[in-house]
């Protein structure tokens, strides 16, 4: 187990972007939880969502008065095989889950478990890579608390991989969830339903001066990318429920119309996620050698930053999404996002006034709508703001800590 050492942002940073009244109600929920020790797991310190969504929410539960660590697992590449396995599986999709496979996800499980010295209040385990740890900490540690911390899609599983994870997750006191859909018709613990967050302060995210607009700009005018012409994006990591392929056929379709449209993937290789470079593979083939098709890896924060600004619509052609932050990042920067309509995204997009839905298997619909967009800067330029307007309101890790706080209180 690997302990992160996060920003040292204060609650008072967020001040321009929370109103009052939840500030006010953070403060008072921080202040009944004085003293309060919490452990969150998961199983990569960067790359995806959740190290996303840690390394902005622990500064500030620390700042608020809650002790607050963030413990990374030690794994090695054969355990994120299983654990992207049965993520895949418990997602709905065919994929193997062997005896072998089983021992070695318990074993690695056991060794973190067995790696935590200290004794906290509240221990959250996110999604199945931690989970398994439950069964070693619950001997250990019996006062604690745990919260199993469900950041997929749970619609559908296959029922081998449900079951091989049920037990455990029947052995936390709650479950939380990113969609009221996720956990129905399961038998779980108690669970509460809390959004995922973007953090307006963080790099990829802030406002960029110009000095550091120009700056992005020629880096990647030096890699053949025009800043001058209509571009589209998709940031997401090379994986099978991101629906590369789709938007890469979408943008084909597009490309009749705007000859000089671009298509940006912007895809970080995230530690516990071995499917990467396989994904990345298959796209730069179907991609071929078309100069206005761009495969970007492992970007900086502000490229991210700077890519999702200079797009005029990002794209989310994703197959299943549990919550998909890189919408809210966009909408945040006033870039209409054209989305499937599956998981979280339609939490984010307000259909026809910030981006549109689409199905997922449609790809005509992806490319009529993103027309639409690139055709008509009025439009875009209204759904940028609705979409500005509903992040600031919904989708701010200051509303985010607020939940988890109100939860703490009602567990501890
Ligand atoms: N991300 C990134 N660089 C990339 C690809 C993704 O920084 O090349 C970030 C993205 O901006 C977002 C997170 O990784 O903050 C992805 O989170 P999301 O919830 O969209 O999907 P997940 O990867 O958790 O399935």
């Amino acid at each position: 187990m690997q302990f992160q050492s996060v920003s040292d942002r204060s609650l008072d940073d967020y001040a321009s972007v929370t109103d009052h009244d939840r500030m006010r109600r953070i403060r008072s929920a921080a202040d009944r939880l004085a003293g309060l020790r919490v452990l969150h797991v998961n199983s990569t310190a960067t790359g995806g969502g959740v190290a996303e969504l840690l390394s902005s929410l622990v500064p500030v539960f620390d700042d608020a008065g809650v002790d607050t660590d963030w413990g990374v697992m030690d794994a090695s590449t054969e355990f994120f095989e299983v654990t992207k396995s049965l993520h895949n599986g418990l997602q709905g999709r065919r994929s193997p889950l062997t005896d072998e496979m089983k021992a070695t996800y318990r074993s690695v499980t056991d060794r973190n478990a067995n790696a935590i010295s200290d004794e906290y209040d509240i221990v959250v385990l996110h999604d199945p890579q931690s989970l398994g740890m439950i069964d070693t900490l619950v001997d250990r540690f019996p006062d604690t608390r745990f919260v199993w911390r469900c950041h997929i899609d749970l619609t559908a599983p296959t029922e081998s991989h449900l079951d091989f994870v049920v037990d455990d997750v029947r052995r936390t006191d709650h479950v939380v969830f990113s969609h009221d859909e996720y956990g129905r018709g399961i038998d779980l613990p108690p669970s509460t339903v809390i959004y995922p967050s973007i953090d307006p302060l963080a790099a990829k995210n802030r406002s960029l001066d110009r000095s550091e607009l120009r700056a992005e700009r020629d880096r990647l005018e030096s890699i053949s990318f025009d800043a001058d012409t209509p571009v589209i994006t998709q940031v997401s990591r090379f994986d099978p429920w991101k629906g590369q392929l789709g938007a890469l056929e979408a943008y084909r379709r597009l490309a009749t119309t705007f000859p000089d449209l671009q298509l940006v993937f912007v895809g970080g290789m995230a530690a516990d996620d071995p499917e990467g470079p396989r994904i990345f593979d298959r796209v730069a083939t179907r991609a071929a050698d078309d100069p206005d098709v761009h495969l970007l890896t492992n970007q900086p924060d502000t490229t991210v930053n700077f890519l999702q600004r200079r797009s005029d619509v990002v794209l989310q052609k994703s197959r299943r999404e549990g919550f998909g932050l890189i919408v809210s990042e966009a909408l945040w920067k006033r870039t209409p996002v054209v989305g499937s309509n599956v998981g979280g995204i339609p939490l984010q997009i307000d259909d026809g006034e910030s981006g549109y839905l689409v199905e997922p298997d449609d790809v005509d619909a992806l490319a009529a709508r993103t027309e639409r967009l690139l055709a008509d800067e009025a439009l875009s330029t209204a759904f940028g703001h609705h979409g500005r307007a509903t992040v600031r309101d919904r989708f701010l890790v200051t509303r985010h800590l607020l939940e988890w706080l109100e939860l703490f209180l009602a567990i501890r």
